[in-house]
């Protein structure tokens, strides 16, 4: 296997390994990124994002990446595809095994992974995978242009969905199992005043029907009380926006995870419960999950990797 060595390797292309990158290749550490399966990270699946400082008229996901990317690539880090599959963290250096094609031998090691869509787990949501279930509605959502849609979750990322869907779809649904939006103020606000969007409050989904996709969805309301009430609606498409789960297995339980799958990182700073190795970004912050917030620890991490291969004699 093709063997290389590098001072700094970074897993993940969101705002957390990219500002990581920026910061690493700056101080002259070489950083070799690897982006993984979704390059850009979820940032570029999101239409528009208006919260992210020194962008006073927003900016498109897909763009603000690209920018983010150049900036690193600038100062001479190596970006490049590919996913690693494996870190053997018993072994000092680090080895990563990259599409079972290469072997990285890594001093210091940032995982930026990100998280994932969770999904609810109901079979009809594998049964329809790609048949009307979808977990990103700006990727998805021009193939439901004028038809009927449900969004699940209450959320900022649900109301999100649910904005830029009302905007193709003709009619929206959003499902939430709670009596109230557990969204910013403002995200709840346009929801609620925009008359396309019917939100469906202490209701649960049990199931999909359908012959060729998605044509309906079997739902509770009020489970598991007397006014318990079942009640079917005709849909095209099915969003789910749940929120996520941490992308940490290819780790294989060798890093120190709390209760939800979240890298646990040790006080104000990124590191792990293995000198060396430091995390950034939504795989270990169940806090804030901020792009800002994301590429604030990407900094972070990149600043502690440096003080660890100094403090070590590595740099
Ligand atoms: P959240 O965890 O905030 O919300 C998840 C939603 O899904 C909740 O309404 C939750 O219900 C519901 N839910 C979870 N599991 C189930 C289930 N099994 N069945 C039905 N409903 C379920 O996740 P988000 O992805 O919306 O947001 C994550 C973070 O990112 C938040 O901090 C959010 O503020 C932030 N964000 C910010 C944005 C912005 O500022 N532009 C955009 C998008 C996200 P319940 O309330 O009952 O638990």
């Amino acid at each position: 296997m093709e063997k290389e060595r590098v001072k700094c390797l970074i897993v993940g292309s969101g705002p957390a390994g990219y500002t990581a990158a920026i910061y690493t290749s700056r101080a002259n550490l070489s950083p070799v990124l690897y982006e993984g399966l979704q390059p850009g990270g979820q940032l570029t699946t999101t239409s528009e994002i208006e919260n992210f400082p020194g962008y006073p008229e927003g900016i498109g996901g897909f763009d603000i990446m690209e920018d983010i990317k150049t900036q690193a690539e600038r100062f001479g880090a190596d970006i490049r595809a590919g996913y690693v599959e494996s870190i053997d963290m018993s072994v000092r250096p680090f080895k990563a095994v990259i599409d079972g094609a290469k072997e990285i031998e890594a001093d210091t090691v940032i995982i930026a992974t990100g998280a994932s869509a969770k999904y609810l787990g109901l079979e009809d949501e594998k049964k329809y995978s790609g048949m009307g279930v979808s977990a990103c509605a700006t990727c998805d959502g021009f193939f439901y242009r004028k038809k009927v849609v449900a969004v699940v979750g209450g959320g900022d990322t649900a109301c999100e969905e649910a904005m830029y869907l009302s905007s193709l779809a003709k009619e929206v649904y959003m499902i939430v199992r709670k009596d109230y939006l557990r969204a910013s103020q403002v995200m709840q606000d346009r929801v609620l005043n925009k008359e396309n969007i019917h939100v469906l409050f202490n209701t649960n989904t049990v199931g999909l029907f359908g012959e060729n996709g998605v044509e309906g969805a079997h739902l509770v309301k009020f489970k598991g009380t007397p006014q318990e009430e079942q009640l079917d609606i005709a849909i095209d498409g099915f969003f789910l926006a749940i929120g996520h789960k941490p992308n940490t297995d290819f780790l294989n339980g060798q890093i120190a995870l709390d209760e939800a799958g979240y890298i646990i990182t040790e006080g104000a700073s990124t590191k792990t419960n293995i000198p060396g190795v430091f995390a950034a970004g939504d795989v270990a912050d169940p806090h804030y999950r901020q792009a800002i917030s994301a590429a604030g620890m990407g900094c972070r991490a990149a600043m502690d990797a440096e003080r660890y291969l100094a403090d070590n004699g590595l740099k």
